[in-house]
């Protein structure tokens, strides 16, 4: 997970506390050593605090990933969640608070140097650099947030990866659960309390994915808030083919006329070729308009449901001729 690698981000009173607390120990490390000059004790306190300062504030920018690069559903989220403007902004105040005290430590090293008070200015230096630290406090705490959310994304592969959708007991987690074995991953998704069920499957030694998305394709659209409908939205950049299952038994509770319009519905949102199954047939059910049938209580049909999709996904995600490929991207430029 491409957020996973960032560490906690220490608040402006926890960065200098540390740095100070170590610049003492460096400075007594000198002193009945072979340097027992006071200037050299002030300028190893300084240095020290400074590299320290400059370090930590620079972890706290370095291990995160180019915001410009990462993939657009993890930029979705990451907008919904944080914002990515916003997020760039902190960023770049706390990479400017780490030149600064290495700047500051730099200089006020030279100054000890040739000076008669190397006390005073080391307690200068010292001000001067909590006083940066103290500037972008407000900037480590909202990275720290950040990452603490970001943190909770699910971890979702860059693999062909199959949507399921549907109202509530049509049979979507049966059917994931039937095509990838019975222990699918459930990832915290933050839109959702239920977390997303992540399963995979394998043919023609091509692993696919399987993305159930309990709460978010399960509901009409009006009733959606608009972070949902925005996470909802960033579902399109993972998904590469939908499957909307309908019970044509209503015994989930609802009748196919409402599942056929969340289904028109979930069609204009997420943008990609739907694959749409009865399920249930094994029960006394209404006649359906859906492009395959299935009982997934019984195993009938389910098999050839799954194919379906991967000959789908082999056939949208197939390399493309480079003219076609060209195109497409002059496309996008024009949508930017
Ligand atoms: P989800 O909420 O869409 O994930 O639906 P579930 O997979 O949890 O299934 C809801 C209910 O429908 C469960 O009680 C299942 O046993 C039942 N169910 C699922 N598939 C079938 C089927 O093919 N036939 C019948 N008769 N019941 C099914």
């Amino acid at each position: 997970m491409i957020f996973e690698k960032i560490s906690t981000i220490l608040t402006a009173d926890e960065l200098v506390d540390k740095a100070f607390s170590r610049s003492v120990r460096a400075g007594r490390g000198k002193i009945g050593g072979e340097y027992t000059d006071k200037k050299e004790i002030e300028e190893s306190m300084v240095l020290t605090a400074g590299n320290i300062l400059g370090d930590n504030l620079r972890n706290a920018v370095k291990d995160w990933p180019n915001l410009e690069r990462i993939e657009p559903f993890y930029r979705d989220l990451t907008d919904i969640l944080v914002g990515v403007d916003e997020l760039r902004k902190r960023l770049a105040s706390v990479s400017w608070a780490s030149e600064k005290t290495r700047e500051i430590s730099r200089k006020y090293v030279g100054m000890i140097r040739k000076s008669q008070d190397p006390v005073l200015l080391r307690k200068q230096a010292f001000a001067r650099m909590a006083s940066i630290v103290y500037d972008v406090d407000k900037d480590l705490r909202f990275l720290n947030d950040a990452r603490n959310k970001l943190r909770q994304l699910p971890d979702i592969k860059d693999e062909p990866t199959i949507v399921v959708a549907g109202y509530p007991n049509v049979g979507k987690s049966s059917f994931t659960a039937a095509v990838t074995g019975a222990r699918p991953e459930i990832a915290q998704y933050p839109f959702t309390t239920k977390g997303i069920i992540i399963g995979h499957f394998t043919r023609n030694r091509i692993r696919y994915q399987v993305i159930d998305t309990p709460g978010l394709l399960d509901r009409p659209l009006e009733k959606r808030n608009d972070i949902e409908l925005q996470a909802i939205a960033a579902l399109r950049h993972v998904g590469h083919v939908l499957l909307f299952i309908i019970d044509p038994s209503e015994t989930c509770g609802f009748t196919l006329e409402e599942q056929m319009k969340l289904l028109e519905e979930v069609r204009d949102t997420v943008k990609m070729p739907v694959l749409t199954v009865a399920n249930k047939i094994d029960v006394e059910h209404s006649k359906a308009d859906a492009d395959m049938e299935m009982s997934t209580l019984k195993g009938e049909g389910v098999l050839a449901v799954r194919d379906r999709l991967a000959d789908m996904l082999e056939e949208i995600l197939k390399p493309k001729p480079p003219e076609e490929k060209k195109r497409e991207q002059e496309e996008e430029v024009h949508q930017i």
